[in-house]
């Protein structure tokens, strides 16, 4: 066999880079097209917006390793022209799996951006806002985690277990039983503080109980009052809100469900919070109700009724119902199709709008296929203005109507209870991308 020429035995390494590049631009390439095409389908929806909190990618920094994009089990992050890009910010919830993952510390976590502002109540480290005796602890007070808004209940309890303020009826009033008032609670408990929590919905949990189904949820190791570290890493929505149940029953906190704080007030060094039940006193009142808010109401006489809910749990429960939803973000949207794959159920969904604009392009189509297949009965323009034992009444585009009905579900978000505390006088700031 003749002898190569040595200068060949010198050009295979340079071939074999060759390779390596080509397949890694083929790779960027690709990625840059995928993240494009979502960019262009998030511009044609109108979700441009991140809910909350969310990255912030400094392109000067970023040197497009795409461990961000792969951190990302929402997928909100692509890579556009070798650049870590922020594609789909409506699907981002603020985990910060992006920031942690970035091996040049490119990404921050912000809140709000230059068109939308985000009110962000003033706390100290103490988790104590301006007002003296009232305390904010996790997402509302601007930090969307699990891992914190534990870590924060409890040291919040920790500063609360120093004041004394005699003559209410509690040491401390804990309003909403996410992780954050979970671990506030567990805290209290163990204080042997006269505690008092209250929760609008009737479970534990938080906002983790709306979470969609089978969801994995990402955390990290948390250390809970009376329990001690609980190793998490990666768990389902389902077995997260079985471990806070299980949290629950072997430490027998109370937790007062299906009771709202409607109000608070600051008299005379005491806090006065009314719920539908009652009106209670206490030397400090720890908020830690999250941003989903208080879901919005419709205002319309029978909205008192038991049959309507704001929150659909079980559409089995519906089967052979007439069926109403409110709303048009995805909530609203997902629900009806769930309902509408019950046999049996009649789904009406009733938006004020001309158009989704709140929601994904895939939930759209699949409610634009379902009311081509008769599933689901679409009115736009569409209010509610009356709901009775057997039906309700609409006003549709105008013009008045009626339908039978046997269960209404409103997924017309939520309120935050930012008004309330400017009212009583806590500092607020409006973030725009800090
Ligand atoms: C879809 C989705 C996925 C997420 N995934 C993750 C994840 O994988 N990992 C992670 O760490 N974080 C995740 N998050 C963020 C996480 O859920 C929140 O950061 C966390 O739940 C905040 O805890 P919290 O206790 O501050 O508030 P919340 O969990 O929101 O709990 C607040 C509670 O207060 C109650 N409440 C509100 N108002 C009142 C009132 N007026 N009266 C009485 N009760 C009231 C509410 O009903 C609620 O139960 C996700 C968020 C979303 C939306």
């Amino acid at each position: 066999m003749p002898e190569l020429p040595k200068y060949v035995l010198y050009l295979i390494p340079f071939f074999a880079m060759c390779i390596v590049i080509a397949i890694y631009l083929f790779k960027q390439k690709k990625l840059s097209v995928a993240a494009q095409s979502t960019w262009q389908e998030v511009v044609a929806s109108g979700l441009t917006e991140p809910p909350s909190l969310h990255p912030l990618i400094d392109p000067a920094i970023c040197v497009g390793a795409a461990s961000c994009a792969a951190a990302c089990p929402e997928q909100a992050i692509g890579i556009i022209g070798n650049k870590g890009t922020f594609v789909n910010p409506s699907v981002c919830i603020g985990h910060g799996a992006c920031a942690a993952a970035c091996p040049t510390g490119a990404i921050r976590l912000v809140f709000g951006t230059e068109k939308r502002g985000i009110d962000i109540p003033f706390v100290k480290p103490s988790f104590e806002t301006n007002i003296e005796g009232l305390f904010i602890a996790g997402e509302l007070g601007g930090m969307g985690l699990i891992r914190k808004a534990v870590e924060q209940g409890k040291q919040a309890i920790a500063n609360i277990k120093k004041r004394h303020v005699a003559g209410t009826d509690y040491d401390v009033i804990i309003v909403g039983a996410g992780p954050a008032g979970i671990s506030a609670t567990l805290g209290a408990q163990e204080a042997r503080l006269r505690y008092l929590t209250i929760e609008q919905e009737d479970a534990i949990g938080g906002t983790a109980l709306h979470y969609p189904r089978q969801k994995i949820v990402m955390t990290a190791p948390m250390n809970l009052p009376q329990i001690g570290k609980i190793k998490l890493s990666e768990i389902s929505k389902e077995a997260l809100i079985k471990l806070w149940e299980e949290v629950a029953q072997k430490t027998g906190i109370k937790i007062n469900f299906n009771e709202r704080m409607d109000s608070l007030r600051h008299e005379n060094g005491k806090f006065i919070v009314s719920t539908p039940k009652g009106q209670y006193t206490a030397g400090s009142v720890l908020l830690s109700v999250g941003r989903r808010g208080t879901p919005r109401k419709l205002d319309v006489p029978g909205e008192e009724l038991a049959k309507v809910c704001y929150r659909l749990i079980d559409p089995s429960q519906y089967q052979g119902n007439h069926a109403l939803v409110v709303g048009g973000g995805d909530s609203a949207l997902e629900s009806a199709l769930a309902l509408a794959a019950e046999p049996g159920t009649t789904v009406t969904l009733a938006h004020r709008s001309e158009v989704f604009t709140g929601a994904k392009p895939k939930n759209r189509e699949r409610i634009k296929a379902a009311e081509q297949s008769g599933r689901i009965k679409v009115l736009m323009k569409t209010k509610v203005t009356q709901v009775t034992s057997n039906r309700v009444k609409l006003d549709h585009n105008g013009q008045p109507m009626e339908i039978p009905n046997d269960i209404v579900i409103v997924c017309a978000g939520g309120t935050l209870p930012i008004p309330l505390l400017k009212e009583i006088g806590v500092r607020v700031e409006t973030r725009y991308g800090t």
